[in-house]
């Protein structure tokens, strides 16, 4: 009965933790935080295993430092002079790549040169697989009028999933980049990203919000163009979807979002994952100098983008602390390619996860008697739960929870332990009240009444004080039983206990002796006073009415024999024999008084 009332508070706390914890929001971003470093940590794994290889039809083209430092000293300054891109550009088309991307903003500058950035114009508007970036911002209105976005740029959105909203990806204004580009084309993608609470970067958006129109992402513009040529299916880009499983459909891919819109990225390695050329020796090749330079473009997605220390461009990523913008894109447009994306498993899953491993952790508590074999089976589980889940985004690319569900799981553990324990205790009570309890009259047994007495003499000699014990016998209890039968037998034996109990003090302590004698230890209790009380139950007995199981009443009488440390014996043999000694005398003297 006890137990299932334990059982059943601890369930409901149990529950009510779950509850709470799911609502809770700090709570949550607690969790959410130390969650996305284990993504990291299976990340890193990965990686390390080697599982994740990328590409190779990406090529960063990249403004590093050397490169930096060779266009300072070449054309005196930073920005590069757009028509030099374009002469790039001009050359890579030659081989006919994939696509040229350029993860950089060519806006609108005093220092550039009109002429220059015309070629760079005319360069996109000859060829329509060269993508440009822009990126969205909250500037103040007042400082920059929010400028108006050709309509092409924009994608129309239909969102068929009730979880996905792209609320955190909405933005107010934006810097324009050159007005040629804006009119004359829409391979603009946005560059806007997203980090988490811990300032790592974990996922992008694939598409941000300005005035109300949806804008695709550099990166998904890219893999849009990559899927649109490389799949027979006809697919209308500018009209995208999100079913009702959040997942965004582009031509045969479906890309999974994460309720504020974003992708989550499968990362590789740390840093210079794809084939890096510096763009000095690019320029250095159009120009006609000789170069080391030995590369193909032909079928590449060629992405331009700056990698320099000073130009800052720098994010933190699962797989490194010091990751460019660029190969973020490379990273995202990988993941299109090779269909790669990551999947978080939703919050009901986390959440039955989480039930089922608490579930699995009681019945392995509550069945196994050993506390190192539970706890061993117990962390085993746990450890299988984690393997699981690794090798899940290793295989599937599927994100499942860890810490929430284990989290649960060691509470539940140590919970679990804890009623384990109170149940124990409280059966060894009861075991314990059963060993030394007579089971028909409720008072103490005889194993227990050689204990107290051995125990009584012991105390009574260290502390140099008295103690008494009666005996007491039924008169002519036989006979009793042979006239009224056994039960009713029963029946007097247990009412003559409870006069008994009723008539002693706290301290003393009342036992069965055997059969249907009774005895009576008074510690710090001299012999005139327990005769006393031996006189006080004599009366009590015989002059209460016993009711019988037939319903009558009758009335009995006992003998009693007192005796008393240190006086009649010091030890609890001696003593016990005085009492029935005095007791036989009482029988002998006519019985129902107090042996002398
Ligand atoms: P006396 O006055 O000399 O004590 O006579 P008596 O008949 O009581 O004699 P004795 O003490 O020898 O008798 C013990 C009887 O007590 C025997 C048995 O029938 C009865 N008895 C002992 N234990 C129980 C019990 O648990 N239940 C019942 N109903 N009777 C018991
Ligand atoms: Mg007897
Ligand atoms: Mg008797």
């Amino acid at each position: 009965m006890l137990k299932k009332i334990l059982y059943s508070i601890w369930l409901l706390l149990f529950i009510l933790t779950v509850v709470v914890s799911v609502k809770n929001t700090n709570f949550n971003t607690f969790i959410s935080m130390i969650e996305n470093r284990t993504f990291d940590l299976r990340q890193n794994l990965m990686i390390k295993e080697n599982s994740k290889s990328v590409s190779s039809d990406i090529v960063i083209i990249a403004i590093d430092d050397a490169t930096y430092e060779y266009i300072l000293e070449k054309y005196g300054e930073w920005p590069l002079p757009r028509s030099v891109y374009a002469k790039i550009a001009e050359y890579i088309e030659k081989q006919q790549p994939q696509s040229i991307a350029f993860d950089l903003m060519f806006v609108n500058s005093m220092r550039s040169d009109p002429k220059s950035d015309q070629m760079l114009v005319d360069m996109m508007k000859k060829y329509d697989n060269i993508f440009v970036s822009m990126n969205l911002d909250n500037q103040d209105a007042d400082l920059r009028t929010p400028p108006v976005l050709p309509d092409g740029m924009s994608v129309a959105l239909k969102n068929n999933s009730g979880r996905v909203s792209f609320a955190s990806q909405t933005y107010t204004n934006c810097r324009k980049i050159l007005d040629g580009i804006l009119k004359n084309s829409s391979n603009i993608g946005m560059i806007n990203v997203t980090r988490a609470e811990d300032g790592i970067l974990r996922k992008m958006p694939v598409l941000v919000r300005y005035q109300d129109k949806y804008y695709p992402q550099l990166g998904l513009k890219v893999g849009m163009d990559y899927i649109k040529s490389h799949s027979d299916v006809q697919y209308d880009f500018t009209k995208l979807q999100i079913d009702p499983n959040s997942n965004l459909l582009v031509g045969n891919r479906k890309i999974y979002l994460d309720k504020d819109g974003s992708a989550i990225l499968n990362w590789y390695g740390p840093h210079e994952t794809y084939p890096y050329i510096p763009l000095y020796k690019v320029i250095q090749l159009i120009s006609g100098k000789k170069t080391d330079l030995d590369i193909n473009f032909n079928n590449k997605i060629v992405y331009f983008g700056t990698t320099a220390s000073s130009l800052f461009d720098i994010k933190t990523v699962p797989s490194s602390r010091i990751y460019p913008g660029v190969e973020v894109q490379a990273t995202y447009v990988n993941n299109i390619i090779d269909n790669n994306f990551i999947r978080k498993c939703d919050r009901s899953f986390t959440v039955l996860m989480g039930v089922l491993l608490a579930l699995m952790t009681i019945l392995i508590v509550m069945n196994e008697s050993s506390a190192f074999v539970g706890s061993l089976a117990a962390f085993s589980v746990y450890i299988l739960y984690v393997f699981a889940t690794y090798y899940a985004m290793k295989y599937f690319n599927l994100w499942i929870d860890v810490v929430y569900p284990l989290g649960l799981a060691i509470v539940t553990f140590i919970t679990a332990y804890i009623v384990k324990y109170l149940i124990k205790s409280r059966d060894f009570e009861q075991q314990y009240v059963l060993a030394t309890t007579d089971g028909l009259t409720d008072l103490y047994n005889h194993r227990y009444f050689q204990e107290q007495m051995r125990m009584m003499v012991e105390a009574s000699k260290r502390y140099e004080s008295p103690f008494s014990l009666i005996i007491l016998d039924i008169d002519f209890f036989k006979k009793f039983n042979d006239t009224f039968g056994h039960q009713a037998g029963d029946a007097v034996l247990r009412q003559v206990a409870q006069t008994l109990k009723k008539n002693i003090r706290a301290t003393d302590i009342a036992c069965r002796y055997g059969g249907e004698e009774m005895s009576i230890i008074l510690p710090k209790t001299e012999y005139d006073l327990a005769v006393f009380t031996a006189q006080k139950i004599c009366e009590r007995v015989s002059s209460k009415h016993f009711h019988l199981p037939n319903g009558k009443e009758t009335s009995v009488t006992i003998s009693l024999g007192v005796a008393a440390y240190p006086q009649d014996g010091l030890s609890a043999e001696e003593i016990i024999e005085m009492a029935d000694k005095r007791l036989y005398n009482a029988k002998h003297n006519g019985r129902n008084r107090v042996g002398s």
